[in-house]
């Protein structure tokens, strides 16, 4: 998914009115007794939702989803989600945005330590200029609608799975939207869009019929959850590994890994190349002790992808991490971080920056108006 910035910003100015604007659309829900507290004083890490019979709708309606105010005390979005762990050398930490990257907590460690994640190494694949634009200038990447939505949908359920089976209802899940949504709106990132109210509603509709999408595809009632929103770190065959993974659960008496995706599912072509990345965690939960069976991608808009996990699945999707490793080294040695154009250029947000990428995108769609 697209990598994101979501630096703190002191002035919100830009964007304001139609931050403001979208606000307005839920005041109708100011005085909904809707009670959302954080259990962080008994660290249970947990998302407490209470209401009233009377506010909670199941006509999955717009309505249904719109935002409280009455978010404090809400786990605040990770806004690292693209999380830099500095280090003293040129190579930073190499996350993701919104594969639930490292926690805040990573960065402040006293030793300065340097990771990859499956989507660093595979922005470096993609493109390793726009590896060294990211990663190493650090220019921002501001995550677009897709990124957001994508938190959301995360957010969403990591929250859910929180709640004990019978609890995992639609209706408890729109409670949670209602919670979550305004992180969303206050990212500097979503200020930034300045979308108008309208386009607003319909990204926060749109998030939710992924959500709705989720419940489609299984009765999260019946998922055994071992672990939920799991950091990964640990050494995967000399590569400083770095991931947090959406969710362990049992089935079946065997252990699954699984990720959700917010995407479009991939054709069978590309299946592989998206199994690299649930791979990697297996492969880096077997490193930590947990080894599972069953890996999954869960694309909310539509299917689940199974695979089983075996010694040549994760040991392959090492060796290519580690090539990918190699690589990054290279180009750092050699400070040639060589442009990839194609057809992604046109949605490089470094292609200002990128005269090889203008020039590609030029040569496909014409001249800038
Ligand atoms: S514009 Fe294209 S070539 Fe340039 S950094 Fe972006 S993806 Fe790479």
């Amino acid at each position: 998914m697209d990598s994101g910035h979501y630096a703190e910003q002191d002035d919100r100015s830009a964007g304001s009115a139609s931050s403001r604007s979208i606000r307005r659309t839920v005041e109708p829900l100011d005085h909904a007794s809707v009670v959302l507290r954080w259990c962080r004083g008994l660290g249970c890490g947990r998302l407490v939702v209470a209401t009233s019979p009377a506010t909670m709708s199941s006509s999955g309606s717009e309505d249904s989803v719109r935002s409280t105010p009455s978010t404090a005390g809400v786990t605040p979005l990770r806004q690292n989600h693209q999380v830099d762990i500095t280090t003293s050398e040129r190579i930073s930490v190499v996350t993701d945005p919104t594969e639930k990257a490292p926690e805040a907590e990573a960065a402040s460690d006293s030793a300065p330590r340097r990771f990859l994640s499956p989507s660093g190494a595979s922005t470096f694949r993609q493109c390793a200029r726009r590896w060294r634009f990211r990663y190493v200038d650090k220019l921002p990447d501001p995550p677009g609608v897709p990124a957001l939505v994508g938190t959301f949908v995360h957010r969403v359920l990591e929250e859910l799975l929180a709640a004990d089976g019978a609890d995992r209802t639609v209706d408890h899940a729109k409670l949670i939207a209602r919670a979550v949504w305004p992180e969303i709106e206050e990212n500097p990132a979503f200020i930034d869009l300045a979308l108008e109210p309208e386009a607003g509603r319909r990204v926060r509709w749109d998030a939710w019929r992924l959500v709705e999408g989720y419940f489609g595809l299984e009765d999260p009632v019946a998922v055994d959850v071992v672990e939920r929103e799991q950091r990964l770190e640990c050494d995967l065959d000399g590569v400083p590994f770095v991931g947090v993974v959406d969710l362990v659960e049992r089935r079946d008496g065997r252990q699954v890994v699984t990720d959700y995706k917010t995407g479009k599912a991939p054709s069978q072509r590309f299946q592989d190349d998206r199994l690299h990345q649930v791979q990697l965690y297996a492969a880096a939960l077997g490193a930590m002790g947990q080894p599972v069976e069953r890996a999954r991608l869960l694309y909310v808009r539509s299917r689940s992808i199974d695979t089983d996990v075996t010694d040549t699945s994760t040991g392959e999707a090492v060796e290519k991490l580690q090539t990918t490793w190699s690589d990054i080294h290279v180009a750092e040695n050699t400070d040639e971080f060589a442009p990839t154009v194609g057809p992604l250029c046109n949605w490089c947000p470094y292609q200002p920056q990128c005269s090889e990428g203008r020039a590609e995108v030029e040569r496909r769609y014409g001249p800038p108006v």
